[in-house]
């Protein structure tokens, strides 16, 4: 049964593939289906985000304890964002792709403006409510842990109500979930054949593996070293065992991402597949959020090699401390990305800026973005979920959790 459901994903994938390029304006007029899933996973999301953390930190029984959680996937995090952009930057200095596609000429006309300012004062949500209608997932994430640290804080005997009501709320949550993956085959192939329909079809297919050859076959080889070498080889280290057996048992959550283009809206598949996984419910409750939040190590693998390339392709030669400028700001463009389709593309304005590579560049690389968007999202999921296993592992050695 389970490997049936299995089946059916990857077929939904692949299938859209080829219906979007044959049959483009059929894809278009039944996108409604993709929508439909789409919307059902975006509906579970934020009261799932919410919901899951509280839940875990009132697990936690201490503050002391969600502050060596928290810490340690935080240090977690910026190591493995850093090893990915190295690896990024390792790449395209050894397949140059920006060497054949000389700039010619704009495209980009996109308003696009970032600044880490911002950023650190949405943290905190004047308003929740506009929070949650605006899908802005970190400022829910900040307030959420606030008041559920508030709630830890306080007298006793008075938190078993509400702490049965999240407990509840959280498990009925995750079977809604389970209705909404269900009909991930069929919601996958039609987002993909809209996608590809959306961008022209058969044409589409050919500027992404023909004109953009060399760079989207750079990406692809940094995202596979990233997502197939050194995250196995880091959880193999930590937690002892086969990484590649997790991967396969996680494949719907990253089929999801690849459809989806986003962390965000993966959130319930990679919630419940990494529960049912063996992943301890409330580590996962707790970093699995915060991760699909701000631990995209594909997004930031892809910004540097994205930056660098259009380096080359403007005949900019860079200096050794611009190396290092693009690895800090890659680093910090990907913490900075929300967990949404393309949200890169805007971030990685911080890095082109840090070299002086004109930010109309973007235009080159435009074309291939929907492709290289959804390769990156299914890294930054795996990520998050191998991140969640060490943490877990960590906290069951360190007899935190109940093995
Ligand atoms: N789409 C990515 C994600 O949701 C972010 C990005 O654009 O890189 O993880």
């Amino acid at each position: 049964m389970k490997s049936r459901f299995l089946l059916f994903m990857v077929g939904g994938v692949i299938l859209g593939f080829v219906l979007g390029a044959l049959f483009p304006s059929f894809s278009e007029e039944t996108s409604f289906v993709g929508e439909l899933f789409l919307n059902a996973l975006k509906m579970v999301v934020l009261p799932l985000i919410t919901v899951s953390i509280a839940n875990a930190i009132f697990k936690m029984e201490t503050v002391e304890r969600f502050r060596q959680i928290g810490v340690r996937a935080l240090l977690y995090y910026t190591f493995t964002t850093a090893l990915a952009v190295v690896t990024g930057i390792a790449v395209v200095l050894l397949f140059k792709p920006g060497v054949s596609v000389p700039f010619s000429g704009s495209e980009f006309h996109r308003e696009i403006t970032f600044s880490f300012k911002d950023l650190i004062l949405s943290l905190v949500p004047s308003n929740i409510f506009k929070a949650f209608v605006n899908f802005d997932v970190l400022p829910v994430i900040v307030s959420t842990i606030l008041f559920s640290l508030a709630f830890l804080s306080i007298d006793w005997n008075r938190k078993t109500v509400l702490r049965q009501l999240i407990s509840e709320l959280d498990a009925a949550l995750l079977k809604l979930t389970g209705w909404v993956i269900a009909l991930a085959p069929v919601g996958v192939c039609s987002l993909i054949a809209t996608k590809v329909a959306q961008m022209g079809g058969a044409p589409a297919l050919k500027t992404l593996f023909v004109s953009l050859g060399v760079y989207v076959l750079t990406v692809l080889t940094g995202l596979f070293i990233h997502g197939f070498i050194t995250l196995p080889l880091l959880y193999f280290f930590f937690a002892k065992r086969n990484p590649y057996s997790l991967i396969s048992r996680v494949k719907e959550a990253l089929l999801t991402a690849f459809a989806t283009a986003s962390s965000s809206a993966t959130f319930p598949v990679t919630l419940s597949k990494s529960i049912a996984a063996g992943i301890k419910r409330e580590v996962a409750e707790f970093t699995l959020p915060l991760g699909a939040t701000i631990n995209m190590d594909g997004t930031a693998l892809y910004e540097a090699v994205a930056a660098i390339f259009l380096a080359q392709s403007y005949g900019i030669e860079l200096s050794f401390s611009q190396y290092v400028a693009v690895f800090l700001t890659a680093t910090l463009a990907a913490i900075g990305a929300a967990g949404i389709p393309e949200a890169g593309l805007v971030t990685m304005v911080l890095v082109l800026q840090s070299i002086g590579v004109p930010t109309e560049g973007i235009g080159i690389i435009l074309a291939v973005d929907w492709f290289l968007d959804r390769c990156r999202t299914a890294v930054n999921v795996l990520g998050d979920i191998i991140a969640a296993v060490i943490s877990s592992q960590l906290e069951e050695r360190d007899g935190r959790v109940s093995p």
